[in-house]
Parts: C-alpha cells; structure tokens; sequence
C-alpha cells in the first residue's frame, strides 16, 4: 500500500476529516443540480488547499505535488469527483508563474493568491483545437504597450468563476506552437465573456464553459515567458499536473469501491451476502489491485518530481503513463462497481452510478489516454 511520511499522512487525514464534514452531505444534492457549491471556498482557503501549490517565500503553504495528489484523492473521495480539482486549484497557473515569470510577476501575483481567495483557470482549448492545441487561432496583436487578444476557448474549467485566466494565443504566423504565447489576464478586464456553461455526463459542481476574447486589452507585462514560447510553457506545466488528474479518479474510483464492497457484505442472493460468491471475490480483489497499482505510479511519479529526480522537462513520460494507466483502471472499476449493485447501482439512489459518470473525463482532460499514449511512445522509442 502507498504510505506517506508523517507530515503528509497528517494532511492526509486532514483533508479526509474535512471531505467527511463539508462534501460528503452535499455530495448527491450537488450532482442532481450541477451547482457550484460556493460555500466550500473558504473551507477550502482556510486550509490552504486551493493555493497550495503558492510557496512559503510568496505566503503560501508550499505543497508539493505529492501534497497536491493527495488533496485531489481525498477530496474526490467525497464522492464528487471533479471537485478534486480544488485541491491545489491554482496550480496550472502557479507552476508556470514560479518557472517561467519574473520575479516581478511573481511577486504581483503570487501573494494575492496565497490568500487563497482567486481562482484561475487554463485557456487553451478551442472548438477546433483540441488535442491539436497548437492549431488554435486565438489572436494576440500588438498594440503600444499592449497585446489585444480575439478568440475564443471551449470547455474551460473554472472560466466562469476564476480572477486570472492563463490564456494561450497565437502571436505570430511561426508554424505551430512556435507562434503561441502565453498571457495572464485578470478575467475582469472588458472583452473577457464568459459564454455558455457546459452541459457535462458527470463531474457535477464544477463549472465548464464557453469563453470569447473581444477585443481583450492586456498590458504587455503580463505576458508570462518569452513572446513564442507560450506553447511548450504549458506543455510543461500539464506534464506536472497530470499526476493530480489520475489522483483525483482514483480518489473517486475507490469511494466507489468502498461502497460497493459495503453494499456485498449486506446484500443477501440465495442466503449469502453476494460477496462471499467468488466471482464477486475475484473482480473486487482485481479492482483494489489495479487501483493501488495507478495510485503507486502517482505517487512514484510525484516522488521523483518533488525530489529532484525528474525535472519539469523530464516528467512527461512518467506522468502520462500515470495518468493513462489510471484513466483505465478508474473506468473499469467504476464500471464494475455498477456491476457489483446489480439493478441498484444504475439508479441513481447510489453513488456509485455518479462516480461511473465521473471517471470517463480523466481518459479526456488535460489530454487524452492516446495523447498521452503518444508521450510515451516518444518517451520510450524515439
Ligand atoms: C470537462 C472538461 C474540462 C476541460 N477543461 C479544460 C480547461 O480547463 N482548459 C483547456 O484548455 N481545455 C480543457 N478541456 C479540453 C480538453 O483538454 C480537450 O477536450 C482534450 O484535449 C481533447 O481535445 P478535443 O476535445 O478537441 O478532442 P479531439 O482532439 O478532437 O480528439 C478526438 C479523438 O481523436 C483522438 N486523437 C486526437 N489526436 C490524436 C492522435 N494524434 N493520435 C491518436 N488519437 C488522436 C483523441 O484522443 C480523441 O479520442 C476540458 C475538456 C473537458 C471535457
């Protein structure tokens, strides 16, 4: 089984202490309306969670990204899932700050969200532009001392509630990903509009949507990294992230493991609980297999991280596997734990039938299990 030094065991227990307090009773009300569950914010922020990634120098808690794994996994132990994600929320915009910003930029944003109070989200994605997200046609132009920004992004986490979006935009007609910088806005500025909220399978109460730059006028100081290289910047920072998305499925996939083995142990088919049946036995033996073995490439891949063993130009092989290893085991053990409630667990009195909705997005966001299946290969061949 993975275990944690002392300190990260403590945090662990924390985070599981609130999860049981705040998300567990809200968890199927939240799913049923899809709403933002707001409240949780200052929870969260009292915690440090959704900064942790912000450093003790800026006033941050300074996680690591083992930290952050092991918020998202506690947390979509709630049983909803994509609110793992507000572990460490701010990260896709704080990693490529502390690697890739000036000290200047730094210390503009970085104290601000140590407080925990902003969220950000990643722009990147566009209608046509997904996998092959250095076909996108979002515009920067020149402008004095300005860049204005026309496009528009699709499926943006966090977009309609988030202070700073990290927006990705094409500023020259270099061929691919050389011609994409990165820039950070401040979603309050006039030409910032959010669209229309996406109506998603599963990962209810965190909200997707629509965004459109118009005529977007951001100073040219807060272009984050050399103009061109915006691209590779948040290559870089998805590779240190994808360990946290496998996180959070496995987090959901063995709240839905636990209740199902709950739910054998009562059900009785022909005078036996269903989990003295060895069929039953085997598949539930082979799901806490599988799932402790993507939750030990996590965490492997987050030690070598947080250790110094691989840097951020190293990591993509390793997490990618972790997280395509985990897209795969996630869905098949949610699919089987439907299988173990029988008629019951495809009605939605039991969370299992949520959590199966659920695990399908971690083969998708922050690239999909054949994308990452390309990392590898490049990783392990080339
Ligand atoms: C709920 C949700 C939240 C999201 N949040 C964000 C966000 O916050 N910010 C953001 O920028 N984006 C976000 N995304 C976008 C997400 O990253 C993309 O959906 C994903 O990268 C896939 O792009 P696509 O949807 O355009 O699929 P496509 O690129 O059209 O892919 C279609 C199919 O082709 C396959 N495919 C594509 N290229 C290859 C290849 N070279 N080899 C083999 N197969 C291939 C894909 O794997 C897929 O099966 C989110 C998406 C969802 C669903």
């Amino acid at each position: 089984m993975v275990m944690f030094d002392e300190l990260h065991e403590e945090f662990r227990q924390s985070v599981a202490r609130m999860v049981q307090q705040h998300i567990v009773p809200i968890a199927d009300e939240v799913d049923q309306t899809n709403r933002f569950p707001e409240e949780l914010l200052e929870v969260f922020a009292d915690m440090g969670l959704i900064q942790l990634a912000v450093p003790e120098e800026y006033g941050g808690p300074g996680g690591d990204l083992t930290a952050t794994c092991i918020a998202r996994e506690e947390i979509a132990k709630g049983g909803l899932t994509g609110l793992g994600q507000l572990g460490g929320q701010t990260g896709v915009f704080v990693q490529p700050l502390l690697a890739f910003g000036t000290e200047e930029q730094r210390q503009r944003f970085l104290p601000e969200l140590a407080k925990g109070h902003a969220l950000t989200c990643l722009a990147m994605s566009e209608p046509h532009a997904g996998s092959d997200a250095a076909a996108m046609t979002t515009r920067a132009v020149k402008d004095g001392s300005s860049w204005v920004i026309n496009g528009q992004k699709c499926f943006i986490t966090w977009g309609s509630v988030a202070t700073y979006s990290l927006v990705m935009a094409r500023t020259s007609d270099r061929p691919r990903g050389e011609g994409i910088s990165a820039f950070i806005v401040d979603t309050s500025t006039p030409g910032f509009v959010v669209g229309r909220h996406d109506r998603k399978m599963g990962q209810h109460g965190v909200p997707n949507v629509e965004l459109f730059f118009e005529d977007l006028r951001v100073p040219e100081e807060n272009m984050l990294g050399e103009e061109g290289t915006g691209f590779r910047l948040a290559l870089r920072s998805l590779h240190v992230n994808r360990p946290t998305i496998a996180a959070m499925g496995i987090g959901g996939a063995q709240a839905a493991l636990d209740y199902a083995i709950a739910y054998c142990n009562s059900r009785m088919v022909r005078g036996r609980p269903v989990s003295s049946y060895q069929g039953l036995r085997w598949m539930i033996a082979e799901a806490a297999t599988e799932l402790e073995a993507a939750r030990c490439l996590v965490y492997e891949c987050a030690r070598q991280f947080d250790s110094g063993l691989v840097s951020r130009d190293e990591i993509g092989t390793i997490s990618s596997m972790a997280k395509a290893f985990a897209a795969d085991v996630v869905m098949k053990v949610t699919t089987n734990c439907v299988q173990f409630l029988g008629g019951h667990g495809y009605m939605q009195d039991h969370p299992v039938e949520r959590l199966f909705r659920d695990a399908k997005l971690i083969a998708i966001l922050e690239g999909t299990t054949e994308i990452q299946k390309e990392v590898i290969a490049r990783g392990v061949i080339d």
